[in-house]
């Protein structure tokens, strides 16, 4: 996420982290370079100027310079307007009608359908609510399909009239149906164009007018840089819409939609969504992305992804099956599946502090695990739970199995019995037993 312009924000402010003294030509020197990383990662030229403005009036009124530590003032400076320019604190939605009604509007491939998907997952997850889907593009019957696809997939109701041809009918037998059927929350898909174009604004216009939904939401995919403003701010012209929906930050994202949009339209990012998969939404924090930007890493959020996949039944059946010595690969692949669902790789690892600038031109991609499922998937049953079983012949057959190799299985049952050890150890409150392993 924003590595181009992490790397180069970095680059600006390393004089300032203590390489070197202080003057106030560097630090002229280092806004420059603010300045010139913002407007590469296309920030709006307006938003650029006036931020560096920002910064450089507080690093003046607190007298920088003449502080103790400057540099690190300095980049709490930069971290503090970046967060303020972002929408200083998060905002939730509004989920206070019964039911509350959630129109999505933006244009066609933002991922307003998958995103609607998300959110609805999001909220059925909290317990308390329970979403209906709403399908109102009445031009694409394989919009329709595909929100039901995805309905499906998070086992939440969805609502559509494929005979009808008018959205406002079906939005509003849509609540009915909700009501009807103890549904809390409403989520309306609505259908986009490729642009901005006056048919499209009339029609979300109406349905908006004629639902009154408790919030309207905007979903702007955030590769499409200054694009997602000028739309975002056509959509807030009609709609005065609530809350922008950031997709697809898990791309090769500049970050300028992402840094610009609340200043221009003044209504805060609550979402973002972080790949294809129905997991893969975050509320907007500005604070922590700004972390993020500054290479801070995020381990909030990386310690809320791990909480949301932690299921305690499992984690006590696992607990058992450790101590009695029964961890065996249908467990690992088990954990390895729980990994992959907290998000991709190269995102998680992007929320150690310090691990994202490391690690950003190794290649890391969501097939990271493919080999070793495969080789897992070659054994047997019987082979799986008792990894002890394993012989030369088994081994070449589980290679061949996986197209991998015989040193591939190797590595992978090294592995394994160093992670078995490990958690025996942990378990057993044998840390000065691990520490002792670690110092032999
Ligand atoms: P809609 O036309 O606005 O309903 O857009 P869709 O929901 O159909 O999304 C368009 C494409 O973008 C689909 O291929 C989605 O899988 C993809 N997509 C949506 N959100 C994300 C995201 O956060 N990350 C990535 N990588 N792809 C996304």
């Amino acid at each position: 996420m924003f590595n181009n312009l992490s790397d180069k924000l970095d680059k600006a402010l390393h004089v300032l982290k203590g390489h070197g003294s202080i003057t106030e030509v560097n630090v002229a020197e280092t806004l420059k370079e603010v300045r010139r990383a913002l407007l590469d990662a296309d920030v709006n030229f307006k938003i650029a100027k006036e931020f560096t403005n920002k910064v450089k009036e507080k690093a003046l009124g607190q007298n920088v310079l003449t502080t103790l530590q400057p540099g690190q003032l300095m980049v709490k400076i930069v971290k503090d307007e970046l967060t303020e320019l972002m929408g200083g604190d998060a905002e939730g939605i509004n989920l206070s009608g019964n039911p509350s009604v959630i129109l999505m509007s933006g244009l066609q491939g933002s991922g307003k359908t998958t995103f609607s998907g998300k959110l609805a997952n999001y909220l059925k997850n909290k317990k308390t609510k329970k979403p209906l889907l709403v399908a109102c593009d009445v031009y694409r019957p394989a919009a329709i399909d595909q929100l039901h696809v995805v309905g499906e997939q998070i086992g939440v109701e969805v609502f559509s009239d494929r005979g009808n041809n008018d959205p406002v009918a079906i939005s509003k037998a849509g609540i009915a149906h909700a009501k009807a059927n103890g549904h809390n929350v409403v989520i309306i898909d609505t259908a986009g164009r490729l642009a901005v174009d006056e048919a499209m604004m009339t029609e979300i216009s109406n349905i908006h007018k004629a639902i009154e939904p408790q919030e309207t939401l905007f979903v702007v995919d955030s590769m499409t840089g200054q694009d997602a403003v000028n739309t975002a701010k056509a959509f807030n012209d009609i709609l005065n819409f609530d809350g922008v929906i950031l997709t697809k930050l898990d791309g090769d994202t500049r970050g300028g939609a992402a840094i610009s949009i609340k200043s221009v339209v003044n209504k805060p990012i609550k979402f973002i969504g972080t790949g294809e998969k129905m997991e893969a939404i975050d509320v907007f924090y500005p604070s922590r992305m700004a972390d993020r930007i500054l290479g801070m890493g995020d381990v909030v959020s990386l310690v809320e992804r791990a909480q949301e996949q932690y299921d305690e039944e499992e984690a006590r059946k696992l607990q058992k099956k450790i101590a009695k010595n029964q961890f065996g690969f249908d467990d690992f692949l088990k954990q390895i599946q729980q990994i992959k669902k907290m998000g991709n790789m190269k995102d998680l690892i992007g929320m150690i502090p310090g691990a994202g600038k490391m690690m950003k031109d190794v290649d890391i991609d969501d097939d990271a695990f493919k080999g070793i499922e495969a080789i897992i998937h070659s054994m047997t049953p019987t082979e799986r739970s008792n990894p002890g079983l394993m012989n030369a012949s088994r081994k070449k057959r589980i290679a061949k199995g996986s197209g991998t190799s015989v040193q591939e299985v190797n590595q992978l049952l090294k592995q394994f019995t160093q992670m078995s050890k490990m958690m025996k150890m942990m378990q057993g409150g044998g840390g000065k037993r691990m520490m002792q392993m670690m110092k032999n």
